[in-house]
């Protein structure tokens, strides 16, 4: 099928008007690699990278094109033939696939950051001449203490009784290294309902920038790291929606043999983000739950990550959560499924476009006249942060952990 349906809902295509940068495109081109009537060039390489993996040319598609799935296995040959670019190779073999270094990384970072200029709240501004990050890019300060040397192995649950339940919490780096608040309030949130909260020490990375670049070695050693990491739990809760994500999708992008795909199938099982966590594990009447003081008075609006909405299908429970907030003024976005912009290193390739598509985005939070933005995935709330600075707004971005007691 041709139909280009696609082209109404790509948030690459919309801007650029090119076909190269649509679903249609993309698999045109990779039937003609398939077809070997197309090298692998650098600029299928290019074209390949120019897709933010947001999944809605998926979802909307009629022929149901795993449009993501051709566009990670076209990556993945990719790497095959031609390598990883010297920089992903570094920071994905190096760095990401050995924790410790990782950390010791982001440490020697977190002293170097003071010499960028600072910006309002916990902000840095990222010079011209860093042009590989983006142009006079907005980004947040790393954490003076790591996540993982704050929170304990073990967190039992508050009330010292017998855990009703044993959850793994699995933290992502960006809630590691820049957001540990965000961990601390969901493990805060978990304990003080009769949860007892595993961190294990020895999980890494979730792999989601890894095997989207076509990277599936590095990702399965990941995927074996969390694996074995988690073994011993109900359940393996996080509040990052990408990281959820991708730890229930090893089974959809990184299987090498039936056997690794029954070890992914089993795995995912276990995983859930807290947003459903708390509304179908955890069960709690909406009633119950409490919105902190800094929040009373306030208009929230939800964005919906792509990682949550259209790979998890997870759209009603944070609304049910936000809504019921006793102080808290709700509002709907025109358009809050649609992708932020992030899209990984899209954003760090494509910055321009990404300020492009953000644009959109917060065109649609301000026409709700919100004072906060919630939403559930560190990236966009990144992305978000950066580009309602560059606009000048003054919406703060939140995590949805940060308005629940
Ligand atoms: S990817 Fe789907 S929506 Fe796009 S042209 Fe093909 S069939 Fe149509
Ligand atoms: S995944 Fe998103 S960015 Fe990529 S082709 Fe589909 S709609 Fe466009």
């Amino acid at each position: 099928m041709k139909c280009g349906f696609c082209t109404f809902f790509c948030p690459v295509y919309q801007e650029e008007l090119v076909e190269s940068s649509v679903a249609r495109g993309k698999i045109f081109l990779t039937r003609q690699i398939l077809q070997n009537k197309q090298p692998l060039s650098k600029e299928i390489a290019d074209i390949m990278g120019k897709c933010l993996l947001c999944k809605t040319c998926a979802i909307n598609c009629p022929a149901k094109t795993k449009v993501d799935q051709v566009v990670v296995g076209a990556r993945a040959q990719l790497v095959k033939e031609r390598g990883l670019p010297l920089i992903k190779r570094v920071i994905f073999r190096n760095l990401m696939a050995n924790r410790r270094l990782f950390g010791l990384s982001v440490k020697f970072a977190s002293k170097l950051q003071r010499f960028l200029p600072q910006k309002p709240g916990k902000m840095k501004h990222l010079p011209d001449f860093l042009k590989a990050l983006g142009k006079g890019r907005h980004i947040p300060e790393i954490a003076k203490t790591l996540l993982r040397d704050q929170v304990k192995e073990v967190n039992p649950p508050t009330d010292s009784k017998q855990p009703r339940m044993r959850v793994g919490f699995f933290m992502g780096c960006a809630t590691d290294f820049i957001f540990p608040e965000i961990g601390l309030r969901t493990i805060d949130f978990l304990t003080k309902r009769g949860i007892e909260v595993i961190v294990p020490k020895t999980q890494t990375c979730c792999g989601a920038a890894v095997y989207f670049s076509g990277d599936l070695k590095t990702g399965r050693m990941l995927a074996y790291q969390n694996i074995n990491a988690f073994k011993n739990v109900d359940y393996v809760v996080s509040s990052c929606a990408t990281c959820s994500s991708s730890l229930k999708d090893y089974q959809t992008y990184l299987p090498d043999n039936d056997e690794q795909k029954q070890i992914f199938e089993e795995f995912s099982k276990k995983i859930k983000d807290i947003t459903e966590f708390i509304v179908d594990v955890m069960k709690i009447p909406m009633e119950e739950l409490k919105l902190r003081q800094d929040f009373k008075g306030k208009t929230a609006t939800w964005h919906d990550p792509c990682h949550l909405v259209r790979y998890q299908n997870i759209r009603n429970q944070p609304r049910q959560i936000l809504q019921s907030l006793p102080g808290l003024k709700y509002v709907e976005m025109p358009a809050a499924d649609r992708c932020c912009g992030m899209g990984g290193s899209f954003s760090i390739d494509h910055y321009e476009l990404t300020q492009k598509i953000a644009d959109k985005k917060l065109d649609s939070v301000k026409s709700t006249k919100a004072d906060i933005v919630v939403t559930a995935c560190p990236g966009c709330i990144v992305n978000l942060a950066d580009n309602l600075q560059r606009r000048e707004m003054t919406q703060k971005v939140c995590h949805l952990m940060d308005l629940l007691e």
